[in-house]
């Protein structure tokens, strides 16, 4: 419960790798007119992608398809990290960042 809360809490990482992509993206949650809890859930799904490009070795230019699948499919399912969020959210939002 306590990591729900803390996802819920981000609101910024401007040291993340895909830092570039969130005012656009943020602006897009803001037409979307996503409360901000669920715009806190989305922003943590998308730190936490950033945090594994990163520690993947993998640019932010060079991101593809193929990053998001085996982020989704070999990654989340094994994650321990604190950033951990839940698999919906992630599904809903990495298409949308990979494609910025
Ligand atoms: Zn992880």
């Amino acid at each position: 419960m306590r990591t729900r809360l803390c996802m819920r809490k981000l609101t910024d990482d401007p040291g993340n790798l895909l830092a570039p992509v969130f005012p656009a993206y943020r602006q897009t949650l803001i037409e979307g007119r996503y409360v901000p809890d669920i715009q806190g859930r989305y922003f943590a799904a998308v730190f936490h992608f950033g945090d594994w490009l990163r520690s993947s070795g993998i640019g932010m230019r060079l991101v593809r398809h193929e990053h998001v699948c085996d982020f989704l499919q070999n990654h989340l399912p094994t994650c321990t990290s604190k950033r951990h969020t839940p698999v919906s959210y992630t599904h809903l939002t990495l298409p949308t960042i990979s494609s910025a």
